[in-house]
């Protein structure tokens, strides 16, 4: 089997792929053809990818590669050259993008999206979303810090004292976990806010303060996720929110409702209350955005708040984030590879189910068909 290593579009510093990564699978007697210069953003040359048996090769050849791999999807054009059987591995967040379902069963594509790996304790180390999110929270941490015309930590010094910045961080999955413990570390006094009652645990847990609304809906049947909230909830929620959003210097945004709309939870008012020289870095940009006057992949300034919109921020550290991606394929692809080299697809394992959105003309995922195409039956 042959495995293909596509350079990502411009803008994206990641690859998928880092050389170290490629080495188990030449070591797993899988042929590796890499685009040129696909890693040299994130600081692998090709000849590093050579020395450790990858093959470089122009981009028209990596697209006929039993398993075409990369972070985002390749272009429209490219898909529809891709032939029956082959695999393509990539994020393509199926929930929100039917008509590229639509394509992918008619080409007879065996797809799988690496963002619909279940949230399970075997799939851990194959969480490319949890990976992602780690970088994303550090990195808004840092990007605050660096937009801030204020310190993070106190500091009693000659020329008097510093109070340390407030930072509320909004939604405690993995980004915000991550942003709470990196503003704790730069010394900021922190406080969360998530709709799931076990995140307040975790927070507390970080040394952060969790800022309570009742009667949120938890389901279970979620698989851990968030869901959406009753208006009633949602008026609560907004007047809490904007209380502690006056307050704050920071506000770190990364709610989200899996294939949906990202909820709102800074509105414009709130915006206007909060003190010149805030920030507010949302994590849910590229989905509407947890803030009202977000705007996806710019940095706004509106009534003295900076509003920084970026849901790409793992591509800011490609280095970390490409051995982290890496590692998760390593270990995703070793249950789709047999002994020999071959590709194995096991269905009966529910990562591999589960992950795989088409396969010969039919929806594998479970979840997918269940919201995409809830009473179709599929040829
Ligand atoms: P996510 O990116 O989908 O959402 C981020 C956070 O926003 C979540 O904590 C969510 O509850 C919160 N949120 C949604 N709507 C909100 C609202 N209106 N107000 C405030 N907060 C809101 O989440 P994620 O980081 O991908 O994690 C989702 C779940 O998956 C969590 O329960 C997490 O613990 C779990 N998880 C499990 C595993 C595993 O077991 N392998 C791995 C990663 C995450």
């Amino acid at each position: 089997m042959t495995i293909g290593l596509l350079k990502e579009p411009e803008g994206e510093l990641r690859v998928a792929l880092l050389p170290e990564s490629v080495k188990t699978f030449i070591d797993l007697k899988v042929n590796v053809k890499v685009e040129k210069q696909a890693g040299e953003t994130a600081f692998s040359k090709d000849e590093n990818y050579q020395a450790v048996g990858a093959e470089i090769c122009e981009r028209g050849e990596i697209l006929q590669a039993d398993l075409v791999l990369s972070i985002h999807l390749p272009s429209q054009e490219e898909i529809d050259q891709l032939k029956e059987n082959q695999v393509l591995v990539c994020q393509f967040q199926p929930l929100s993008n039917k008509e590229l379902v639509d394509r992918l069963l008619k080409l007879r594509v065996t797809a799988f999206s690496m963002d619909n790996v279940p949230r399970t304790t075997r799939a851990q180390s194959m969480d490319v979303l949890s990976s992602m999110a780690t970088v994303a929270g550090y990195q808004a941490v840092l990007t605050a810090a660096n937009q801030s015309p204020r310190f993070f930590p106190m500091f009693m010094t000659a020329a008097g004292s510093i109070i340390p910045s407030k930072v509320l961080v909004l939604g405690a999955g993995v980004a915000g976990l991550q942003a709470i413990a990196t503003a704790r570390r730069l010394g900021a006094v922190v406080e969360a806010f998530d709709v799931r009652a076990a995140a307040e645990e975790e927070v507390k847990s970080l040394g952060a303060k969790f800022v309570k609304v009742e009667g949120a809906k938890d389901e279970v049947s979620a698989g851990g996720y968030a869901v959406e909230q009753s208006q009633d909830y949602k008026e609560k929620q907004q007047a809490l929110i904007q209380e502690h959003a006056k307050k704050a210097n920071i506000i770190i945004c990364t709610a989200q409702i899996p294939g949906r709309k990202a909820p709102l939870l800074i509105t414009k008012e709130t915006v206007e209350s909060m003190a010149p020289g805030s920030v507010i870095v949302d994590l849910a940009a590229s989905s509407g955005g947890n803030c009202e006057l977000t705007e996806d992949n710019k940095i706004c300034e509106k009534h003295g708040v900076k509003i920084i919109g970026n849901s790409n921020l793992p591509s800011s550290m490609p280095m970390d984030a490409s051995k982290m991606y890496g590692k998760n394929m390593v270990n995703f692809l070793k249950l789709i590879i047999g002994p020999e080299g071959q590709l194995n697809l096991n269905w009966e394992d529910d990562i591999v189910a589960n992950t795989c959105v088409t396969h010969q003309g039919q929806v594998m995922s479970s979840r997918v068909k269940s919201i995409l195409y809830p009473t179709e039956t599929i040829n």
